[in-house]
């Protein structure tokens, strides 16, 4: 298996391609792959039913949250949610971090009324804003943020308490990396791409309240209330890649849940940490250490002539995606849940060994 620290989609767990191809023809003695199946059908169903819930336990169960499967990406959710809960006479707070913060920015905006909330631009969003003394003003209809950069490579490592006013947040690059308390939340969402599954499904958790209702106008399709009445199943959903989020999320209960996985998460992103702050200035992080990403590993070298050829020489030696993003340059190692702790320690040993030839 290749080094794969690709930033979406990424690397699966192993073990759950291993599953899903011992049943990718014949699902359970039924003659059928899951993908050939009826989504009316109780087969595909207690998949569909089984997904939802293991997602809700896998954060204690909170009561009055429902999960939704939607497609579109979480690029359709910087839509929908100012679509479905932006109305007249009310304004969208956005907290701005980078990239896709901006993205989710610009759609409400063409919604609606929208502004910044908090900001790190003025630091090059080598950080997260402190979220500590939000003001809010009256009228505020949802908060949103966006919980990692996937390209910055920040995070927030706590979440701010916006009261009655719902709190959104864009999990697509660390949902399920660590715990933490849904309650505080009105609304998560993540494309499946990089912690949950493959492509083509997008996860959506929000509170009951908030899905029960959208505005009259809204088409049928594009309404929260629609997914939420009809058990994500108003029209055909992307079954196979539901079929494999619950066998990630049974992988995920497997490493301990959690709790288990966060424990994995900073081991692996502890190692890739310390080699680039011991390299004595030859790998430079960008993100600043108090918003660095457990997920999304950023940094750079001395010139960019070095960078290409590192980029290079890492593709030949096996290791898969590493040329960061093209807004912020430099190099990613993106090392989501389902990338093994071996892999960075082979990554370490090549920024070693690089940095022992060109320094
Ligand atoms: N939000 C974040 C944080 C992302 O990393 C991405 C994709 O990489 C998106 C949104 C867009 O997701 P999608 O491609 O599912 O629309």
């Amino acid at each position: 298996r290749a080094y794969n620290f690709n930033a979406g989609p990424a690397a699966l767990p192993l073990e759950v391609l291993q599953r899903a191809q011992a049943e990718f023809v014949d699902y359970k003695e039924t003659g059928m792959s899951i993908m050939e199946m009826s989504h009316r059908g109780a087969v595909y169903e207690s998949v569909h039913h089984e997904a939802q819930s293991r997602l809700l336990n896998l954060f204690g169960s909170p009561s009055g949250y429902k999960v939704l499967f939607l497609q579109g990406g979480a690029s359709t959710q910087f839509a929908m949610i100012p679509l479905n809960f932006l109305s007249e006479g009310k304004a969208a707070g956005y907290v701005r971090t980078g990239s896709w913060a901006d993205k989710a920015l610009k759609e409400a905006k063409l919604v609606g009324e929208a502004f910044v909330a908090a900001s790190s631009e003025s630091e090059g969003f080598r950080k997260v804003p402190d979220l500590r003394n939000l003001e809010l003003p009256e009228q505020t209809a949802y908060v949103h943020l966006t919980s990692n950069e996937t390209i910055e490579g920040t995070s927030f490592l706590n979440y701010p308490d916006t009261g009655s006013v719902p709190l959104i947040a864009d999990m697509s690059s660390d949902i399920l990396s660590r715990p933490f308390d849904l309650e505080s939340f009105g609304m998560v969402y993540a494309g499946a791409q990089k912690n949950l599954g493959p492509s083509g499904v997008t996860v959506v958790i929000a509170r009951e309240e908030l899905l029960e209702q959208s505005p009259k106008h809204l088409p049928t399709i594009l309404r929260y209330d629609t997914h939420y009445k009809n058990d994500s199943l108003y029209n055909t959903p992307p079954s196979f890649s539901i079929y494999m989020v619950n066998e990630v999320l049974k992988w995920i209960e497997e490493q301990g849940g959690l709790t288990g996985i966060e424990q994995l998460n900073r081991k692996k992103a502890g190692l890739l940490y310390e080699a680039i702050d011991q390299s004595e200035g030859f790998y430079n992080g960008f993100a600043q250490p108090d918003s660095r990403s457990l997920m999304n590993v950023t940094f750079r070298l001395g010139t960019e002539e070095l960078e290409k050829k590192f980029v290079k020489e890492s593709e030949a030696a096996g290791f898969v995606g590493l040329k960061g993003h093209r807004s912020v340059g430099g190099l990613r190692a993106s090392i989501y849940n389902a990338v093994p702790y071996d892999a960075i320690a082979a990554l370490v040993q090549f920024m070693e060994d690089f940095r022992n030839k060109n320094r």
